[in-house]
């Protein structure tokens, strides 16, 4: 099989405008007017966080509550006594359900009696694999990855590893206001817009704020890792590639000199250029895909290592099989692949026609919202 061709795109570099420099643990930096980045620590191979607060005149809005560790409640308490300059929060957002941004949400809130805002969809999501509700548990992923591939070894790690979600967010407040798409809120003396995206998670809320040209993008857009998109047991057949590309789309439309806040890495600008490259590089594995399946029928289990070289441990592993059958089924989506069970009940992805010579290339970049095909 070749090897998919870089792409000249893939070259962008994101520009830090902010600089390279880190806030330190527990201290707010100014970022953008009325918005300050906090770095949070994690115990793992993505070792931090960034949230941010919003100065709102006498209060103080927080997005995304950091990991559920003693690490990140001390930095929390050393903001708490240092820097809100004697102003309580007022409320705190979520960006989506993921641990590292709802974690200490239910601590936060419950520490300055204030509301979460979430969007319906995470807020839900967020309860329901919290309370280990089938098939969102550790039984549902294991059926799940089983039926994609997953080898014994690696069902059994994800069994030793139980319900992971659970405890990285143990508790969650019992009610929550709802963020809607395009609803604006008053935030750090300016109109904040939510835009909502999904394939990373089910109704992810970015904030836009049009008068001083920053987004605060969550997981939606990072300036350097791919965010993640997986296809999770509860819908089992979902394109959520394609929902992610879709979702890239909103911040196509942005001004360009649009000032990018992410949850992961630095502040940057520069946006154009990054959802470009992250189409190419999406059509850059859907053509590798599509190529492999065209020669024998694959299971998505198998499609890891034209999507990761690295060696992966059982957390990574099950971010590379759902982000493998994302990858599968947004090329089903277009007819391209076709999805059969095989007798073990393991479904498997065929390319027909779709995947002739002269096709793939072109086919692959439409998948991936870019329009024009390849140059020779
Ligand atoms: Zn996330």
């Amino acid at each position: 099989m070749t090897q998919p061709r870089r792409q000249p795109e893939l070259a962008y570099e994101p520009n830090y405008y902010a600089g390279d420099a880190l806030p330190p643990p527990g201290c707010p930096v100014p970022v953008a007017p009325g918005v300050h980045w906090l770095r949070m620590p994690m115990p793992m191979a993505l070792d931090h966080i960034n949230l941010w607060l919003l100065d709102d005149g006498d209060a103080w809005t927080v997005v995304d509550s950091g990991l559920n560790t003693d690490t990140t409640r001390e930095a929390w308490e050393q903001v708490f006594a240092r820097h809100l300059q004697g102003r309580p929060v007022r409320r705190v957002i979520c960006t989506h359900m993921h641990p590292d941004h709802v974690g200490l949400a239910d601590w936060l809130c419950r520490r300055w009696n204030a509301p979460l805002l979430m969007t319906q969809g995470e807020y839900l999501s967020a309860r329901l694999i919290s309370a280990g509700m089938a098939p969102t548990d550790t039984d549902g992923l294991i059926g799940h990855f089983r039926s994609h591939g997953a080898s014994p070894e690696h069902l059994q790690g994800l069994a030793g590893r139980g319900n992971f979600y659970m405890r990285m967010v143990p508790s969650l407040p019992q009610t929550y206001l709802r963020l809607e798409d395009g609803q604006r809120l008053r935030m750090g003396g300016s109109e904040w817009q939510v835009l909502i995206g999904g394939g990373h998670s089910p109704e992810h809320a970015s904030l836009w704020c049009a008068e001083h040209r920053v987004l605060i993008s969550g997981d939606l857009l990072l300036p350097r890792i791919s965010t993640n998109v997986s296809v999770y047991p509860i819908e089992p057949e979902a394109d959520a590639l394609g929902r992610y590309l879709h979702s890239l789309e909103r911040f196509d439309a942005l001004d360009a000199a649009t000032r990018v806040l992410p949850s992961h890495g630095l502040p940057f600008s520069g946006v154009h250029g990054r959802v470009r490259q992250l189409r190419e590089h999406h059509a850059e594995r859907l053509v590798a895909v599509l190529q492999a399946c065209a020669q024998r029928a694959l299971c998505a289990a198998e499609l890891i290592p034209l999507l990761f070289r690295r060696q992966l441990d059982t957390h990574h592993f099950g971010f590379a099989l759902g982000e493998a059958i994302a990858h599968a089924h947004r090329l089903c989506a277009l007819d391209a692949l076709q999805r059969e069970v095989d007798a073990q009940g393991v479904f498997r992805f065929t390319a027909g026609e779709a995947a002739r010579p002269g096709r793939v290339d072109a086919l692959a970049r439409a998948a991936a919202g870019l329009a024009m095909p390849l140059a020779a």
